[in-house]
């Protein structure tokens, strides 16, 4: 009898969450895939070594995981030590955002590894179960939210009240991509009152379909063609778009930041100026801090204050509801195994886009 194929997971060594959830063993029988897991790797997402175990998966450590591994799962990459340690062959997936420093693919290639980046999965409906980038912007959209609201000193519904009425709160949210149309969502169910900035043409009927108003800047370069991405605007457009979301903040208590554009370095969008000249007491929540920040002050990991101004700066807010991000991770990578394991083995073939697109580097 042919042996099962081992799929391993291992603890993340960034994260609270965990690849797989226990919830996957049927998923994987069906697959006939053997789940191997690091002890101790769920726990912080709430799934203890236990409930693996009562859903068949093996408790093993690290260093058996990584040399027995058909199929390898992590969230943030394991480092070249690490991977030298794999079986000859074997599938690695995990996220290595290859487009914000393209030297990753070379570095990969010495490796005997099939090597998927789930970042690299298309952004189309067909792929759209199998998209990660997805899953966790929009959790961050919604704890951007729910962080911006824990920060301020108001509350958002518009309530009246016998000492009197209370205005409903403004909030701003730049870029309408995922996460920002999940905090327009998120902002209006608190009842606040919500506008948006983006630049894909595409995105002003989200928006408005969600009952917030849409902000146009005349002049975005085109975007037709680069994947759904945004594209990089000229410097002309950025200096009219930063006036108006400076005339838009000084009237707004909170910005949820999202705008960003695929490898490169996220627009400045809310400048010093702004900052200074905002409201005391208003908070700024920066999901783009990874890649630089949309306002000036932002910096990665850390909440500062400026005039009076909270800045969060934030770009894993997805880590913070490890529990449910856990569990859209893994139905995430399931998908994506269901096509690529077939009759129990590997079918990596490069004639299927979603894989041809997340297949960064291949064995030897
Ligand atoms: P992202 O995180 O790369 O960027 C966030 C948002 O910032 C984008 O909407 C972008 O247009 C916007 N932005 C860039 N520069 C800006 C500026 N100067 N001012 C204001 N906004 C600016 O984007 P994302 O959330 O990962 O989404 C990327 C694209 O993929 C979107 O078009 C989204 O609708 C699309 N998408 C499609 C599917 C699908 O069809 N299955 C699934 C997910 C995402």
């Amino acid at each position: 009898m042919m042996r099962s194929m081992i799929i391993g997971i291992v603890k993340e060594t960034q994260f609270k969450r965990v690849a797989i959830a226990p919830s996957a063993k049927s998923k994987l029988d069906k697959l006939g895939l053997n789940p191997w897991i690091e002890s101790g790797a769920g726990i912080e997402a709430g799934f203890t070594d236990a409930m693996y175990g009562e859903n068949q998966f093996n408790i093993a450590s690290r260093s058996e995981i990584l040399s027995n591994a058909d199929i390898l799962v992590s969230i943030s990459p394991l480092g070249e030590e690490e991977l030298g340690k794999m079986k000859k062959g074997a599938l690695y997936i995990s996220m290595f955002a290859p487009y914000q420093n393209p030297d990753v693919i070379a570095g990969l290639n010495q490796f005997d590894l099939n090597i998927v980046s789930m970042d690299m999965v298309p952004r189309t409906t067909l792929a759209q179960a199998m998209d990660v980038l997805s899953s966790m912007a929009s959790l961050a959209g919604y704890k951007a939210v729910l962080k911006a609201a824990d920060h301020y000193n108001n509350m958002f519904p518009m309530m009246m009240t016998a000492a009197g009425t209370i205005p409903p709160t403004k909030v701003m949210v730049l870029g309408a991509g995922v996460a920002g149309l999940q905090a327009i969502a998120t902002a209006k169910r608190l009842g606040a009152v919500v506008e948006a900035f983006d630049t894909r043409a595409a995105a002003k009927e989200e928006v408005m379909s969600l009952g917030a108003s849409f902000v146009e800047v005349e002049g975005a370069a085109d975007d037709r063609g680069a994947g759904g991405y945004a594209v990089q605007q000229s410097e002309e457009y950025l200096q009219r778009q930063r006036a108006l979301v400076q005339e838009r903040a000084l009237k707004s208590n909170i910005i949820i930041a999202t705008a960003q554009v695929r490898g490169k370095k996220a627009p400045l969008l809310v400048t010093e100026e702004t900052i200074t000249n905002m409201k005391p007491g208003s908070v700024i929540v920066d999901l783009a801090a990874s890649t630089g920040g949309n306002c000036a002050f932002t910096q990665n990991n850390a909440t500062i204050v400026r005039n009076g101004v909270v800045i969060i700066g934030n770009s894993d807010l997805a880590d913070e509801l490890c529990g449910v991000a856990s569990t859209l991770f893994s139905n995430n990578i399931l998908n994506f195994l269901q096509m690529a394991v077939q009759n129990g083995s590997l079918n990596l073939s490069e004639e299927n886009e979603i894989i041809r697109s997340a297949l960064i580097s291949k064995a030897h």
